[in-house]
């Protein structure tokens, strides 16, 4: 494992929450489908249900995409500015089945506080690790989602299988029309 447990999921949860507004559609359209990222997301604590909440979550997107395109200094100051803003105040808790990880907001905070400060502090160990690297696009011409290659090898290209299996079908797919020739 490259990170703590606790710190690979909200990496891979943040990718994900960044994926929901990429592609040209809206995968947060109502708070019903923000209730299902949220039960996907394990998302515990205190949550209103309301448009306002779905605004700020939808909000928060735009600024943890930043984190994949910013030079290491720049993340730097973003996760800082995310963690400043939560009054971030890491505490070590069990619940729920997970042992001893990270929270660093209390459960009553609104849910798109909460989702910045848990991507921020995951953020703080890829930066301080020197690993903004594994922070890509999804290798897939035609899929702008990012993803995280928690890889030991460096080898993740797409952004899931879905891509992986596209892609791995149009080469097959090319290697055999190469071969069909006359
Ligand atoms: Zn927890
Ligand atoms: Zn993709």
């Amino acid at each position: 494992m490259l990170f703590a447990h606790d710190t690979e999921v909200a990496l891979a949860a943040a990718a994900a929450l960044v994926n929901t507004g990429r592609g040209g559609t809206e995968d947060l359209p109502d708070e019903a489908a923000l209730d299902r990222f949220a039960a996907q997301w394990q998302w515990t604590g205190a949550r209103t249900g309301d448009q306002a909440e779905l605004d700020a979550v939808r909000r928060l997107r735009p600024r943890l995409a930043r984190l994949w395109e910013l030079p290491e200094d720049d993340a730097a100051a973003l996760v800082n500015a995310l963690l400043q803003e939560g009054g971030a105040l890491p505490q070590l808790v069990k619940h729920d089945g997970w042992d001893y990880h990270l929270h660093a907001t209390s459960p009553r905070v609104p849910l798109a506080d909460r989702m910045a400060v848990e991507a921020a502090m995951a953020f703080t160990d890829v930066i301080r690790t020197g690993q903004l690297g594994r922070l890509r696009r999804c290798a897939a011409d035609d899929c702008d989602n990012v993803h995280v290659d928690l890889s030991k090898n460096h080898s993740r290209r797409f952004c899931g299988t879905a891509c992986a299996n596209r892609v791995n079908v149009a080469a097959y797919r090319t290697r055999q029309a190469g071969r069909a020739g006359p």
